[in-house]
C-alpha cells in the first residue's frame, strides 16, 4: 500500500467516535430555531402576526408598514438565541443555496451603534448578482436582480445567522431561481385542483400539493476521500477498478448502521429537529456505505427549502464526524448510485389526501378523477419530465440498469388497472342506472380493500402509485427537487383545467348529470393514456423495444433531453399558467447546456490529469522494477534468462500497451475539447461535449482501471474502491 493510503487509513483508525448529546425527546427540539407560528406569537403584535398569516393562506401582499414591526420581532427572536447576522436565503439556479450575511449592527453617527433590521432588509434586498447564471436575461451593465421575502416558508436561524427564504428574480421580474416557478406552479394546481375538487365537496377552498422527498447519499471518510482528486473536485470518482466484494451479496441494504455513521445520523437529525425539519426515517441503503434519510411529507415549496438546506447541512455536520458526503448520482462505477424519491400527492383544506381512497363510492370517484387525470398529465407531458430530471450526473443513471430508465412510464399495480380496465367499457353517452349502480358498488366501491392488498411494488418504475401518493422515482440526489416538482405541478394544473372543461360542457351541452359526464370523460382519458402504464420489468431491454413502439421518448443524454423545455407545446404550458414565460424557458434551457458542458469539461480536465500525473508514472515506475529485475536474471541465467522471465516480459507489454492507449485517449480527449470550447452555441456546444469528449472517458479509464490491477500495490497512488467503500 502507498504511503499516502496507509497515512489515510492510519488516521482513521484513530477517530475516536464524536459524542452527540441526545435530548431526552426529540419532539421538545422541534421547531426550536424556526420563528414559526408559536414564536410569530410571542414576539410580532396582534396586526403583525394576522398579517403573516393572512399572506401565508391567501398570498395577499404585507403592507409596508406592517413588515417593519415584523422584521423587529423577527430580529428580537433572533438576537435572543444568540443571531449576529441576517441573510435572504434563495436557490439560484447553480443548484447551491445562497446567501450574503450582513449583521443586525449598525452606527448611528454619535459613536453609538444598535441593533437595527428594517422592514425594508426583510422584504427585500439586492444582492450583486452578475455571477449567478441568468442565461442571457440580464446583461451585465444591468446586472441588478433582488430577492423578496417568501413569507410562506419560516425564517430560521442556523448558527448566528437568520436566514429568511427568498425568491431569486431580475429586476425586470424575470425567475432566477428554482423557488420563483414553484411557487407559481403550486398556486396553479391549488386553482385548478380546487375547482375540481369542489365537483365532489364543496366546501374545499384549497388544495395543496404536498412533496415527501427521500435522499440518498454516501459518507467517505474524509482522509480517504481528499486522496482522491476526482472525489474532491467532480463529486464522483472517474476511474478505480471494481472491488473483488461489491454489493453482490445484498449485505449492507438495511443491515445494521455503523456506529461512526449513526453518531453523524443522529446529529444531523438533531440539527433538523431544531430546524422544524421532520426527520423519520435512516438506514442503509443497497451500495457499500450509502444511506438514506427521508422526513414526513410538508407543503410542496417548503419541501423543496427543507431538502435544499438538508443537502447543504448534511456536508456541515459530516465535517465534525470527519466524513465527506457525496451525493453524486453516480460516485462510483459498478454499485448503484443515489436517487431521490419525490412522494407527490395532493390535499384539500378539509383534510383529504386527494390520491388516498375513500370509504364511499362518491371519494373514490374523487380519487379516481384525480388518479387518471394524472396519468392522462403524465403521458401527454412524459418527454418534458424527463427534461425536469436531466443533468450531467444524473445521466450516469438514468437507464443504467440500477435506476429508472431514461423513459418515463407509470407503475399503477395489477388491482387498478382492473378497474381502470373496467371503467374503459362506460357507455358513451349517459349511464343508465343499472350500470352505475353497477359502477359505484363493484368497481368504484371496491377500491379500498383493493389498495390495501396492493402491496406489490415495482421497484423499477419511474414513476409509481404506492398506495395514497405518486412516487417519482427519477429524479437525482443532487437535483433542488423545485424543477421536477414545478413540472409535475404544473403539468397537472393544465390537465385539471382541460378536464372541467369538458365536464362542464357535458353537463351543459348534452344535459348529462355529473357523474355520468365525469366518468364519460375519464373514459376517454383512460384510453388516450394507455400508453404510459407499464407494469413490467423498466430495466429491461424488451420494454426499451415496447416503449418505442408505443411512441415515448427515451431520451438517453441530458442536451436531448433538454430540448423539450423550449419545445412550442412546453411554451404555451407554462406561458397559459403564468408559470414561465419564453425568456425564462429559453434562459434556463441555456443555462442547463451550459452547466452541462462545463461538468463534462471539468471532468475531461480531471480524468487527464490523473491518467497523465498519478496513473502512468505509477505505472511506468512499477515498469522499471520489472526491468531491473528482468536485467538482474540476465545477469544470472545469461542466454537462459528467457525462460525465468517470460512473465516479466509479458507485464512489461502489457504496461506498455495501455499506457499508450491513455496517452493516445488524453491527446484525443483534449483535442476533442479544443473544438468543443469554439462552438458558440451553448446547444451545439453541449452535444460536442456529449457525443465527442465524453465518449474518451471510458476508454481511458478502461486502460487505467486494468493498470490498477497490474502495478505494485505499494506503488499505486489512489485509494482503492475497496478501501474507499469498506472503511469506516
Ligand atoms: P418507501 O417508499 O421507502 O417504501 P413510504 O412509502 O412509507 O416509504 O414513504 C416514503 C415517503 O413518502 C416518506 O418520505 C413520506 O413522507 C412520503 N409520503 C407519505 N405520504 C405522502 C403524501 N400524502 N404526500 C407526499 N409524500 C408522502
Ligand atoms: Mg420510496
Amino acid at each position: 500500500m502507498s504511503t499516502l493510503r496507509f497515512e489515510a487509513l492510519k488516521e482513521i483508525f484513530n477517530r475516536k467516535p464524536v459524542k452527540i448529546e441526545e435530548p431526552a425527546r426529540r419532539s421538545e427540539l422541534f421547531g426550536t430555531n424556526v420563528f414559526n407560528e408559536a414564536s410569530m406569537k410571542q414576539y410580532l403584535t396582534k396586526e403583525a402576526y394576522e398579517n403573516v398569516m393572512e399572506a401565508i393562506k391567501t398570498g395577499k401582499k404585507i403592507d409596508r408598514r406592517v413588515s417593519d414591526h415584523i422584521s423587529t420581532g423577527m430580529k428580537e427572536w433572533a438576537i435572543a438565541k444568540g443571531a449576529t447576522h441576517y441573510t435572504h436565503w434563495f436557490q439560484p439556479l447553480t443548484g447551491a443555496t445562497a446567501e450574503k450575511h450582513d449583521a443586525f449592527f449598525e452606527t448611528q453617527g454619535d459613536g453609538t451603534a444598535i441593533e437595527k433590521f428594517g422592514g425594508g432588509a426583510l422584504v427585500q434586498q439586492e444582492p450583486d448578482a452578475s455571477s449567478f447564471p441568468s442565461g442571457g436575461i440580464r446583461n451585465t451593465f444591468e446586472a441588478r436582480g433582488y430577492t423578496a421575502w417568501d413569507p410562506t416558508s419560516p425564517a430560521f436561524l442556523w448558527g448566528t445567522t437568520l436566514c429568511i427564504p427568498t425568491i431569486f428574480v431580475s429586476y425586470t421580474g424575470e425567475a432566477l431561481d428554482f423557488k420563483t416557478p414553484l411557487l407559481r406552479a403550486l398556486q396553479s394546481v391549488d386553482q385548478a385542483a380546487t375547482s375540481v375538487a369542489k365537483y365532489f365537496d364543496k366546501n374545499v377552498s384549497k388544495v395543496t400539493a404536498t412533496l415527501g422527498w427521500e435522499q440518498e447519499y454516501f459518507l467517505i471518510d474524509s482522509a480517504l476521500a481528499a486522496t482522491r482528486p476526482d472525489l474532491t473536485l467532480a463529486g464522483r470518482t472517474l476511474l478505480g477498478h471494481s472491488p473483488a466484494k461489491g454489493q453482490q451479496l445484498d449485505d449492507h441494504y438495511f443491515g445494521s448502521i455503523p456506529s461512526r455513521v449513526l453518531a453523524y445520523m443522529r446529529d444531523l437529525e438533531i440539527e433538523c429537529m431544531k430546524l422544524g425539519i421532520p426527520v423519520k426515517t435512516r438506514h442503509n441503503e443497497v451500495a457499500p456505505n450509502q444511506f438514506e434519510l427521508a422526513p414526513i411529507f410538508e407543503e410542496g415549496n417548503l419541501a423543496v427549502d427543507h431538502n435544499s438546506l438538508i443537502m447543504d447541512i448534511m456536508s456541515k455536520i459530516a465535517e465534525k464526524h470527519h466524513f465527506k458526503v457525496i451525493l453524486h448520482e453516480k460516485p462510483f462505477a459498478g454499485i448503484n448510485g443515489s436517487g431521490k424519491h419525490n412522494n407527490w400527492s395532493l390535499s384539500t383544506d378539509t383534510g383529504t389526501n386527494l390520491l388516498a381512497p375513500g370509504t364511499t363510492p362518491m371519494k373514490n370517484l374523487q380519487f379516481l378523477t384525480f388518479f387518471i387525470n394524472i396519468l392522462k398529465a403524465v403521458h401527454d407531458n412524459e418527454e418534458l419530465l424527463r427534461a425536469g430530471i436531466a443533468s450531467a450526473s444524473n445521466d450516469h443513471r438514468l437507464g443504467a440498469n440500477e435506476a429508472p430508465p431514461a423513459i418515463i412510464s407509470a407503475f399503477i399495480g395489477s388491482q387498478l388497472t382492473e378497474v381502470l380496465d373496467e371503467l374503459e367499457k362506460v357507455t358513451d353517452g349517459k349511464l343508465s342506472p343499472k350500470e352505475k349502480t353497477e359502477l359505484k358498488l363493484n368497481v368504484v366501491g371496491k377500491i379500498p380493500e383493493i389498495l390495501l392488498d396492493n402491496t406489490d411494488r415495482n421497484r423499477t418504475s419511474s414513476f409509481a402509485f404506492t398506495g395514497n401518493k405518486f412516487e417519482f422515482r427519477a429524479v437525482g440526489s443532487t437535483a433542488n427537487c423545485g424543477n421536477p416538482m414545478t413540472i409535475l405541478n404544473s403539468i397537472l394544473a393544465k390537465q385539471l383545467i382541460e378536464f372541467k372543461t369538458e365536464v362542464d360542457a357535458l353537463i351543459k351541452g348534452e344535459k348529462m348529470k355529473k357523474d355520468d359526464a365525469i366518468f364519460n370523460v375519464l373514459r376517454e382519458y383512460i384510453k388516450k393514456s394507455k400508453n404510459i402504464r407499464f407494469e413490467g420489468d423498466g430495466y429491461g431491454e424488451a420494454w426499451e423495444k415496447e416503449a418505442k413502439k408505443r411512441g415515448l421518448s427515451n431520451n438517453r443524454t441530458t442536451p436531448q433531453a433538454l430540448k423539450a423545455l423550449v419545445s412550442e407545446k412546453t411554451r404555451s404550458l407554462f406561458k397559459d399558467l403564468k408559470v414561465m414565460n419564453k425568456i425564462e424557458l429559453e434562459a434556463r434551457h441555456e443555462i442547463q447546456l451550459e452547466d452541462y458542458a462545463m461538468r463534462i469539461q471539468i471532468e475531461g480536465r480531471i480524468l487527464g490529469d490523473i491518467a497523465r500525473n498519478h496513473v502512468i508514472p505509477t505505472a511506468v515506475r512499477y515498469q522499471n522494477i520489472l526491468i531491473e529485475n528482468v536485467e538482474g536474471l540476465k545477469h544470472i541465467y545469461n542466454e537462459d534468462f528467457k525462460k525465468h522471465s517470460n512473465e516479466q516480459l509479458e507485464i512489461i507489454e502489457e504496461i506498455s500497451a495501455h499506457i499508450a492507449k491513455i496517452n493516445s485517449g488524453v491527446k484525443a480527449m483534449i483535442e476533442a475539447r479544443k473544438v468543443a470550447n469554439k462552438i458558440e452555441d451553448a446547444e451545439k456546444r453541449a452535444f460536442a461535449y456529449c457525443d465527442d469528449v465524453k465518449p474518451y472517458f471510458d476508454e481511458i479509464r478502461y486502460h487505467c482501471d486494468k493498470l490498477e490491477l497490474v502495478v505494485d500495490d505499494e506503488l499505486w497512488p489512489l485509494t482503492k474502491y475497496r478501501e474507499l467503500l469498506f472503511t469506516r
